[in-house]
């Protein structure tokens, strides 16, 4: 008890430090508020230490170290990079697509000063956000008009709630889906104000059943891509062009939710077939939404395309102004809509692309640099063949070959951990207790951060 109180009374006082240390180099340019609460948390910490006795000695530097610590903690950013080593190249819980360099130079140019988001400069008068990239949408994907907004829930969301409020909008039960971060069909169809039509049964849902749903109240027959799951065995849905006709021949609205939406046919590629933009439209849909950062590779958005009546439509009603992007969004994805001009030109350039379609050989050579990398640093580890993941809600069941780097002779949850506490986090996988990265998501200026990584663990371990 004598002890704690000595110990306590040794405790240099919070105004007393914050003088001396507002002497050193380090501290000299952060600002006051942050070195105070620094400093208050840092001697707390110590008070609860001894009274707890976790801590029965310490000097004034150890106090100072941790006073550095904490301030360091939260001058910080939050939202920071992380290296992704997991091999699924779009990951939603990592933020989706990447921005190439070009783009973010791009983004930068066109930020840092006024812009003309919404002014004409041909008339001098106020401009529409929406006509800096409506045209070139409708050009690349081959669609009459096209509209952006916030996120392809969003897009889905303002169709549903323009052309079917108060009316039946009929999807086969098969395609009732959750897709990854809580995007539930019936539960935006509620939102939306249309009233859910279910026909067909989970696994066969046949034209006959679309055709029996039709009443005077049904406005949209609604096609969604199933996305992250695939039912297989005895299926049967009815394809695209079947529907487009039967809402033709009724007088109704047919509509797409393509989800992640590829403008590039990957089977050309010796991909798995993905069915494209441009085949959605043309088997005849009115309206197709997709996302803007999964296949696309580009920021987040979600894109409508179709009849220019109905995105005429769109354009009036007031759910829009809450679902409009901003500046940062628009700039992006016309950049991005500019390479898909020219399809080598965005194979080339957009990294979600680029990843997909790269060599193998590519991946192995990277495998290499990064071995080669880690054993000069007494690393033992060695080069394993893996599945990579597209993701993003798109071709659940289709994996590409990518080369992994797997860690021998150290627990892998211990890296597991520490890796997540790195001033540039990375995260990897583990199979079979020991952990590796996958080289498909990983890029030439990470190689260094993940060895440094890798000295301060088992440094500490
Ligand atoms: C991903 C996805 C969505 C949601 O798109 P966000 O852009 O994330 O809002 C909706 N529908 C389908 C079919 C999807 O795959």
């Amino acid at each position: 008890m004598k002890d704690k109180q000595n110990l306590l009374r040794t405790l240099p006082k919070v105004d007393k430090i914050i003088d001396s240390l507002c002497q050193k180099e380090f501290f000299k340019d952060k600002p006051y508020q942050e070195v105070y609460d620094a400093v208050a948390n840092s001697i707390d910490f110590f008070r609860k230490g001894i009274l707890n006795e976790s801590i029965k000695t310490f000097s004034i530097d150890d106090i100072e170290n941790e006073i550095v610590h904490s301030l360091n903690k939260s001058l910080e950013f939050n939202f920071k990079r992380v290296i992704n080593g997991t091999g699924t190249i779009l990951h939603t819980n990592l933020g989706r697509a990447l921005f190439s360099e070009g783009l973010v130079e791009h983004l930068k140019n066109s930020l840092i000063g006024y812009s003309n988001l919404e002014f004409d400069l041909n008339t001098g008068e106020r401009g529409s956000r929406y006509s800096h990239i409506e045209d070139l949408i409708a050009k690349v994907t081959g669609a009459e008009a096209a509209l952006v907004v916030n996120n392809n829930a969003a897009a889905v969301m303002l169709c549903l709630n323009e052309f079917s409020k108060n009316t039946d909008v009929i999807i086969s039960r098969g395609e009732l889906v959750e897709v990854g971060g809580s995007f539930r069909i019936p539960d935006i169809m509620e939102l939306s104000g249309a009233n859910l039509i279910e026909i067909g049964t989970t696994n066969r849902t046949h034209l006959e059943d679309y055709k029996k749903a039709i009443t005077e109240n049904t406005s949209m027959l609604l096609k969604v891509h199933t996305s992250n799951y695939h039912i297989s065995g005895f299926t049967k849905s009815v394809n695209n062009k079947d529907i487009a006709e039967l809402a033709k021949q009724n007088g109704i609205i047919s509509m797409e939710d393509l989800g992640s939406g590829v403008l590039v046919d990957f089977s050309k590629y010796g991909l798995k077939k993905e069915p494209t933009i441009l085949e959605s439209l043309n088997s005849g849909m009115d309206l197709i939404t997709f996302s803007g950062d999964k296949l696309l590779g580009g920021p987040q958005c979600g894109i409508i395309i179709g009849k220019k009546e109905l995105i005429k439509r769109l354009k009036k009603n007031q759910f829009l102004r809450a679902f409009r992007v901003c500046k940062m969004t628009i700039s992006a994805l016309e950049f991005v809509f500019k390479e898909y001009v020219d399809e080598n030109t965005a194979i080339k350039n957009n990294p979600t692309l680029n990843r997909i379609l790269e060599n193998i050989d590519i991946v192995l050579e990277r495998a290499q640099i990064l071995k080669a990398l880690l054993n000069s640093s007494g690393i033992d580890c060695e080069i394993i063949p893996t599945k990579a993941i597209i993701g993003g809600g798109s071709m659940p069941d289709a994996s590409i070959d990518s080369y992994g780097v797997i860690i021998k002779n150290i627990d892998a949850s211990l890296i597991e951990k520490s890796f997540l506490k790195q001033p540039i986090p990375v995260v990897g996988r583990i199979q079979n207790n020991q952990f590796f990265i996958d080289l498909k998501t990983i890029h030439s200026d990470e190689y260094s951060i993940i060895v440094d990584s890798f000295k301060r663990i088992i440094e500490c371990a």
